[in-house]
This record gives structure tokens, sequence and C-alpha cells, in this order.
């Protein structure tokens, strides 16, 4: 066999190519292939020397998506053909990004491989809108949480743990369980009024913002026209304005009277 190549695990960001990493950019810029998602921006993919082979493992509108265990084996493969390999996921190979089923998978097949972390949607949607995750006296800590399920199973989360006004929670591909991860919250003790904020296509030109709360998020969502990906930010800091015309967080009212406010 001759050499083996490396694998590079890396995160593309949440869709503004300018966050990515010197080093994702460095990188997909001297890539031989590119294996990339549905969630990798087109901008993105321009940076792809025209050259280099590109594997579309993402899902579209008329095919489905590989499945992950022939995305492993992809990535061995051309690793075990000395290709040097960028995998690009969208925001950040670690969370939810299934990337450790890949780093498994190569590390058995002896393939070296590396991680490059990127910009998660959390992230990116909080800095594009101006809401912060944490803020003293509203959120003590921030969870990253699923909202996927298979579509014959109920959504199985730790909601009693789930349920604390003073931690913001953020739902990715929460949009198809949208009514029962806020049905469950409030049967779990969060009240009906606590902000929810619902962000499209975060960091990018098309980017949406919905603010709700926990009682009306469902329908206020059905009558929105945010289109996929969506990411939901629950908790007090939901309700501060954020991004103001005035470009100050300040002039929000904060949700809870007690809490400590800023001053501008
Ligand atoms: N690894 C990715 C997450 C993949 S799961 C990351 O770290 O961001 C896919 C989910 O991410 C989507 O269903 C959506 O909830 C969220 N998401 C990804 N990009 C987004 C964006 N630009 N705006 C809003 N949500 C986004």
């Amino acid at each position: 066999m001759g050499n083996i190549g490396t694998v590079t695990l890396v995160g593309a960001g949440p869709g503004d190519p300018e966050l990515l990493t010197l080093k994702a950019a460095r990188l997909i810029g001297s890539a031989d292939v590119v294996v990339y998602d549905r969630l990798v921006a087109a901008e993105i993919l321009a940076m792809i020397p025209p050259e280099a082979e590109r594997v579309n493992v993402g899902k579209s509108t008329h095919h489905h998506p590989v499945p992950q265990e022939e995305i492993n084996e992809i990535l061995v493969r051309y690793a075990q053909a000395g290709r040097n390999v960028v995998r690009l996921k969208g925001g950040d190979p670690f969370i939810f990004g299934r990337g450790c089923e890949e780093t498994a998978r190569l590390a058995e097949a002896g393939v070296p491989f590396a991680v490059v972390p990127g910009i998660t949607a959390a992230q990116g949607a909080s800095a594009s809108t101006g809401v912060p995750l944490t803020h003293r006296g509203l959120a003590r800590s921030v969870r990253y949480i699923t909202g996927h399920c298979k579509a014959d199973e109920m959504l199985d989360l730790d909601w009693a743990g789930l349920a604390d006004p003073e931690t913001t929670l953020v739902f990715y591909m929460g949009k198809a369980t949208i009514r029962l991860i806020a049905t469950q919250l409030m049967a779990h003790g969060l009240e009906g009024s606590t902000p929810v904020m619902a962000v499209a296509s975060a960091t990018t030109a098309q980017e949406q913002r919905l603010d709700s709360r926990l009682d009306r998020i469902e329908g206020d969502l059905a009558r929105s026209d945010l289109e996929s990906p969506v990411i939901f930010i629950v908790g007090a800091v939901a309700g501060l304005s954020g991004r103001t015309s005035a470009g100050c967080l300040c002039t929000a009212v904060l949700a809870d009277p007690g809490a400590e406010r800023c001053h501008a």
C-alpha cells in the first residue's frame, strides 16, 4: 500500500464564510478531496480548489442522505488511496455532527485524523441576533439539546432536569418537535410566558428571527415562513431584544424584574 492520507473533520460554522477558522479555510483550500454535508454554505464550497474532488453526502430534496456507515467507508477509502481528505460539516463536527462515529471508524482503520472546530449554530445565532446565551442574573448555564427523534418514537428527554428557569436551552433540530418540547417544558414547570426565540439560517443573508413564548411558539412558528435550518433558544435571555436599532442590548426589558440590569 502507498502512503496513507489524512482525514480532517472540519467545522464549516453556521453559514457566514467569514466565521470559518483560518485553519479551516487553509485546509479547504488545499484539500485533495472534500466530503461535505447539506448545511455547508455555497460560498464555502466555492473555496474548494477546482482540481479537488467533491463528494456530496448530504440530503437534497430528491435524494436521501448517504447513510453514516457509507460515509465512514468513503472517508477510509479515500485516505487509503493516499488522498488528503477534508470532511466538511456544518457548525462544529462534534456538536450533533456525528463526528465521533467517523473518527472511531478512522481510528479502527488506522487512518490518521484531526478535528478542526467550527462555530456551532447556537453561537452563530446568539452573536448575529445579539442575544447572549448566558447573562448575569438571567441564565447561569446553557444546554445544547437535540430535538430530533425517529419518526415512530417519542422525544425522550430529561424534561424535569431541563425545566430550569435559570438555564438557557438551545434546541437543535427541533422544528418538527417544537410542540412536544414546549408542552413538556411547561408540564415540568416552566412558565408559558418563558421567552422563545427561533432563528432560521443564522449568520446568512437569509437569517430570520421569530420572537415568541413557550405557550405560543407552535402557532407562531406555523404562521411564520421560517425555513430550515432553525434553532430555538428558550429562556429569559431570549426575551432580550438583542440587536436593536440603537445597537444596544440594554434597552430590553429583562424578564425578571429582580435581575441585574446593565447600563448603557
Ligand atoms: N454540527 C452542527 C449541528 C448539526 S444538526 C452545529 O454545530 O451547528 C443540524 C441543526 O443545526 C439544524 O436542524 C438546526 O437546528 C441547526 N443549525 C445549523 N445551522 C444553522 C443555522 N445557520 N441557523 C439556525 N440553525 C442552524
